[in-house]
């Protein structure tokens, strides 16, 4: 009920040079989304050069990765006992009390956005337009956890007990944000956590778990490791003292994590191959720069991205919107983020298997309207790709690919477009870019998909306002969707309360 009390907040000078980063820690009970930095702003510009330049020679966080490996798999024995036993002063803690240490998090995740995007950009190479958000994400996080933690104290009828350690094993495409995410609920709801950053993540995971305990999270309550996937699995998660795994990552892995122990409760955000359906009824030039952003942004690696953009009727023949979209997304210029001019970075490893043959190979009728380019001998960097002509059922119309290629496939009316969104055994992400009432009415009706938009970009929820997670095979477990109002309800375990007089 507190949450639904949004306060605005007073316009802030969005001045990145002199913002008190506290300024963004909300008072108990309420809460607003954070703002990105205004580009625009002649002093943030200024702010982002100074990062830029830290980037290539950047070594943010490698103290701590050299500090948490785990070298010997036994030393892994003696975090997850000092886990439990550290978690049980957390878990007595009411949420009130949890809730507070979570606000001053903002404020640190706040103060280290610099250093977040410096090793995000060098690490995972993320462009600063891109990484920044992602930042404002994690910071609405722990302001919105803290909320959510602090109606657990208030339930009706009912007592959140907190499930015990939990381990958390994000991906490497938002090494911030997603990560935090994750940590952020679990301690929420009172447990204790082991966190595993993805291999490719280390530096962005080790900084961003060093603002949570520069916020006071304890050691003993939150912990970092860094190990092979190989020990995570056989290690860590089938041990029985892990109450929760919250995994973001594909569906096999997901799968798999869920063999090594079939009764460990999960929540999972796992794969999308998502559709943007362009009707004759839709604002054109909004429709192609959303699927440009969409397709393209973080060079595609996002499981919300649309890699596919569904033309209904008269669109496929449009040469207005086909030359539009090939306009766009051929000046997009593409390089590394150390050159503050680049608009779409390199994909995190040399492309390799399904993403190689997607940039580099066409089925039968697909043609490349752009094609892509392999721009260095690195084979991370590519210019971005766009085939048309792309056939239901084939193997680009089901396959989620994590990398900067789109393709347009033609649909005859609207409800076969939706049918071809449909057809793709994932439902993350959808979108829709029409002015027509009845058919975005139609099209909510019949979209299989837990994030479903109307006239915008398919990538960058917002907390609270867009709570993030799928449908069929995009989540495994309690399908509860981040940064939204059930989240923490699969990281507690439910008694009635007794009744009181
Ligand atoms: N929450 C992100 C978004 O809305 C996507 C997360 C992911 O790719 O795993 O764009």
């Amino acid at each position: 009920a507190q949450l639904d009390s949004v306060v605005p907040e007073p316009n802030r000078r969005q001045d990145r040079g002199s913002d008190d980063p506290t300024a963004v820690v909300r008072p108990s009970g309420r809460f607003a989304n954070v703002p990105d930095t205004d580009p625009s702003l002649p002093p943030n510009r200024a702010w982002g050069r100074a990062i830029t330049e830290r980037i290539a020679t950047s070594t943010a966080g490698a103290a701590q990765v050299a500090e948490h490996t785990v070298q010997d798999v036994s030393a892994l024995d003696s975090v997850m006992t000092r886990a439990v036993d550290g978690g049980r002063t957390w878990s007595a803690m009411s949420g009130t009390e949890r809730a507070a240490i979570l606000r001053r998090a903002a404020g640190t995740l706040e103060a280290a956005r610099p250093v977040l995007l410096e090793v995000m950009a060098s690490e995972c190479g993320k462009t600063l337009d891109q990484g920044d958000p992602e930042i404002s994400e994690a910071v609405d996080f722990a302001n919105y956890y803290a909320a959510q933690a602090e109606e657990l104290d208030h339930v009706d009828g009912a007592i959140a007990e907190p499930v015990g350690l939990t381990v958390v094993t994000p991906p490497w495409n938002f090494p911030v944000a997603i990560p935090a995410g994750s940590v952020l609920a679990a301690l929420a709801a009172g447990s204790p956590v082991i966190i595993k950053p993805a291999g490719q993540a280390r530096r962005c995971g080790s900084v961003m778990v060093q603002a949570l305990w520069d916020a006071g999270v304890p050691r003993e309550v939150l912990h970092l490791v860094h190990l092979s996937e190989r020990d995570l699995g056989t290690r860590l998660v089938s041990d029985e003292r892990v109450g929760r795994l919250i995994l973001t990552g594909a569906f096999e892995t997901a799968a798999l994590f869920r063999g090594f122990r079939p009764d460990l409760p999960l929540l999972a955000e796992t794969s999308g191959k998502n559709a943007i359906v362009v009707t004759p009824h839709a604002d054109f030039d909004l429709a192609v720069k959303d699927v440009v952003y969409s397709a393209f942004g973080h060079a595609g690696q996002k499981c919300s991205a649309a890699s596919l953009a569904i033309l209904v009727g008269s669109v496929a023949r449009s040469a207005r919107f086909r030359d539009q979209l090939v306009d766009a997304v051929a000046s997009l210029k593409v390089g590394y983020p150390t050159d503050p001019t680049v608009q779409m970075g390199p994909i995190i490893e040399p492309a390799e298997g399904k993403l190689r043959r997607a940039l580099t190979q066409l089925a039968p009728g697909e043609q490349w309207l752009v094609e892509p380019r392999q721009l260095d001998d690195t084979g991370r960097l590519w210019s971005p790709g766009v085939k048309a002509g792309v056939r239901p059922g084939s193997e680009f119309h089901l396959t989620e690919y994590f990398g900067p290629v789109l393709g347009l496939i033609e649909a005859d009316d609207l409800d076969h477009a939706i049918a071809l969104q449909n057809q793709v055994d994932y439902g993350l992400t959808a979108g829709l870019h029409s002015l027509d009432r009845t058919e975005i009415e139609r099209w909510i009706d019949r979209v299989e998909a837990g994030n479903a938009y109307v006239n915008r970009s398919t990538v960058g929820a917002i907390v609270r306002r867009q709570p993030f997670g799928g449908w069929k095979k995009s989540a495994v477990g309690a399908g509860a969707k981040a940064g939204g109002p059930n989240y923490l309800i699969g990281l507690s375990d439910w008694r009635v309360a007794p009744a009181t007089a």
